[in-house]
């Protein structure tokens, strides 16, 4: 079974020229030469944080991924390092639960929260000292 935030990846070329390693290096794009008549098929993840970036799982990786303790999710190599050096968890839903509140107060005419401790799109700028 399929586990929550997983995906497939698929390049079908059954019905299709196809291409070779040659015509990838041409055109300047990394990934799997896929030829005529094949199939590439590859598991994807979710990045938790609110990047939302969908990897395409390497099989070969032997490094650990990025894991947040704070909201036990799988997040993606760019926001683990930021993760590894403040120890902020950047949660897809607390950062729309903060853009959301903001617009909220906002609209009824209350004083805004504080801005997220990192640049989030809730954040608007000159309201923290
Ligand atoms: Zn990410
Ligand atoms: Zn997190």
């Amino acid at each position: 079974m399929m586990k929550q935030h997983e995906g497939i990846f698929t390049i079908d070329h059954r019905a299709s020229p196809g291409l070779t390693k040659a015509d990838l290096a041409k055109a300047g794009v990394s990934g799997p030469a896929v030829a005529e008549g094949e199939i590439f098929e590859a598991a994807t993840m979710t990045c938790g944080h609110a990047c939302g970036a969908i990897v395409i799982k390497n099989p070969d990786r032997v490094r650990a991924r990025g894991h947040c303790h704070s909201c036990d999710q799988y997040i993606c190599d760019s926001c683990a390092i930021a993760y590894t050096q403040d120890g902020l968890c950047r949660a897809k839903a607390k950062v729309a639960d903060h853009v959301l509140e903001q617009h909220f107060r906002a609209d009824a005419g209350m004083t805004p929260l504080l801005q997220l401790p990192w640049d989030a799109p809730g954040n608007i700028s000159g309201q923290n000292p």
